[in-house]
């Protein structure tokens, strides 16, 4: 669900007003979700002292379909789960992400995520979401989504 259009300047229109703020306690998302990790995060992982072996234990090779590639698979890589609980093997028995000042950039959105738009991008709520702590059509006067919007910008040009 698109919430807000940016253009190339970093002007932002909103689309509709949320309001959204994270528990970070509750943890559901790294337990249901399926991350991937781009180069960057990477190379961020690795910068931040992840042990190289701890760092390739973690990673669970993958191919994703893709028409805009030769082939038709794009190859890429996405955090394990522990095995049995089936969450990310990054999550600590206190439900505390051990890796929060540098984990992937997917991980930062969530539960938002960014589209390419010809004019710059568009801020959507995750298509897959699972946060139920998302309240959608607020009144403006109630509404985040500046906010909102304006940390993803800080995060997509951290990239
Ligand atoms: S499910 Fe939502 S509220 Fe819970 S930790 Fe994830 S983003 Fe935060
Ligand atoms: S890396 Fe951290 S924030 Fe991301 S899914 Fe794993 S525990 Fe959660």
């Amino acid at each position: 669900m698109p919430i807000a259009k940016v253009n190339e300047a970093g002007d932002i229109t909103i689309l509709k007003h949320i309001y959204f703020e994270c528990t970070a306690s509750c943890s559901d998302c790294c337990r249901v979700n399926s991350i991937p990790v781009t180069e960057k995060d990477a190379q961020r992982l690795l910068d931040n002292g992840l042990e190289v072996d701890q760092f390739l234990e973690s990673l669970s090779p993958v191919l994703i379909p893709s028409t805009n590639v030769k082939g038709g698979f794009i190859k890429a890589h996405m955090l394990k789960k522990k095995p049995f609980v089936k969450e990310c093997v990054f999550l600590d028995s206190n439900l505390l992400c051990k890796i929060h000042s540098f984990k992937p950039l997917a991980c930062r959105l969530y539960p938002f995520a960014v589209r390419k738009s010809d004019e710059g991008f568009i801020a959507i709520i995750h298509p897959d979401t699972i946060c139920t702590f998302i309240d959608i059509d607020v009144k403006e006067a109630k509404s985040n989504t500046i906010e909102i919007v304006q940390n993803l910008i800080s995060l997509l040009s951290l990239e």
